[in-house]
C-alpha cells in the first residue's frame, strides 16, 4: 500500500517546542512536574511519564528541589509567582503565540483600555490571558455576550489563538458598532489548525482512504476527519497503529495520513510503518 504523508501534519510549533524543553530537563537529570497535561495525547503523556514526568493539578504541590513546566497554553502572573516561590526551577513553555497575547492584553490594560478576548472563557489559555489583565478584559465565546458588558473604552479586540477567524471578525465588528473611540483589532488566531486542515483537504483528492490519527475526543482530529471525508468517503480517525482495521483498507492502493497538532512523530510512524506493511 501506497502511504502520502499530508505536508503540515502532527505536533504544531508550540506543542514540540514544550515536549522538547521537557526532554532537555529530563536531561538535566531534574525532576519534573507539569502544571495540568502537557499534551492531549495519551501516548505521548504515557511515553513522558514512563520518562519520570508527573502532572499537579496546583502549584502547591510543586516542592523544592523540583521543577515546574508550565504548558503551551500559559498561565496567570499569579500562577506563575507561584511557582517560582516554590519550584526550585520554572521552565516557561508557552507558546510564543499565547505570550502575544498576554503582552497586548498587558499593554492595552496599562493604558486604560479594555481589551475583548473572543474564545472559550473556560481554557486554560483564556484564564491565563484574563490574569494578564484582570480589571479590564473580558473574555466572550461571541458578539451574543457583549449586551452583558459595561461600556467598552478603545477597546482592544484579540483572540483565543485556536478559534475560528469568522467568530473573530464577526465580534470584532459588533464591539466596534458598540465602543466608545477607537476600536484596534488584532487578530491572534494562530495558523496551525487550518494549515492541517487545507494539506488533508488539498491530498484527501488523491488517496483512496485516509488515516487520521489523533485522540477519539479530540475535537481538532475529529475535524480533520470530516475535512478528508468531503473528497474521501473511506477516512477513519485512529489513536495508534493498533486501532487499523485491515478490512476497512480492502481494495485501497494509496492511503493518506495525517495527525493532530497533538499526535507525535513517533506515533506517526508505526502508522505508516504498518500501512505499508498492509
Ligand atoms: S496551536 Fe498554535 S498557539 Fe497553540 S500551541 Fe500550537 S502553535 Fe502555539
Amino acid at each position: 500500500m501506497k502511504v502520502l504523508l499530508a505536508d503540515e501534519r502532527g505536533f504544531c510549533f508550540g506543542v514540540e517546542r514544550a515536549v522538547d524543553m521537557v526532554e532537555d530537563a529530563l536531561e538535566n537529570k531534574e525532576t519534573v512536574r507539569t502544571l495540568g497535561p502537557l499534551i492531549h495525547n495519551n501516548e505521548e503523556m504515557g511515553r513522558l511519564s514512563s520518562s519520570g514526568v508527573t502532572t499537579i493539578a496546583e502549584p502547591v504541590q510543586i516542592e523544592r528541589g523540583e521543577t515546574a513546566v508550565i504548558r503551551a497554553h500559559g498561565v496567570t502572573p499569579e500562577v506563575q509567582g507561584d511557582l517560582e516561590e516554590r519550584a526550585s526551577k520554572v521552565v516557561d513553555a508557552t507558546c510564543p503565540f499565547v505570550t502575544r497575547v498576554q503582552r497586548l492584553a498587558s499593554r492595552a490594560a496599562a493604558e486604560g483600555r479594555h481589551v475583548i478576548v473572543v474564545g472559550n472563557p473556560e481554557h486554560p489559555e483564556m484564564v491565563g490571558v484574563k490574569g494578564y489583565a484582570p480589571e479590564h478584559s473580558f473574555v466572550i465565546n461571541d458578539s451574543s455576550e457583549l449586551a452583558d458588558l459595561p461600556k467598552l473604552k478603545n477597546p482592544l479586540v484579540v483572540s483565543q489563538t485556536t478559534i475560528k477567524a469568522k467568530t473573530f471578525f464577526d465580534t470584532a465588528d459588533a464591539v466596534k458598532e458598540i465602543a466608545e473611540g477607537e476600536t484596534e483589532v488584532i487578530n491572534t488566531i494562530c495558523s496551525a489548525t487550518r494549515d492541517r486542515q487545507d494539506s488533508a483537504r488539498a491530498l484527501s483528492g488523491e488517496v483512496d482512504a485516509f488515516i487520521v490519527i489523533g485522540g477519539k475526543h479530540s475535537s481538532n482530529s475529529r475535524k480533520l476527519v470530516a475535512v478528508c471525508k468531503e473528497k474521501c468517503d473511506k477516512s477513519f480517525l485512529i489513536q495508534t497503529a493498533d486501532d487499523i482495521n485491515p478490512d476497512d483498507l480492502e481494495g485501497v492502493e494509496t492511503v493518506g495520513v495525517t495527525a493532530g497538532a497533538s499526535t507525535p512523530n513517533w506515533l506517526i510512524d508505526d502508522v505508516v510503518r504498518k500501512l505499508e506493511s498492509l
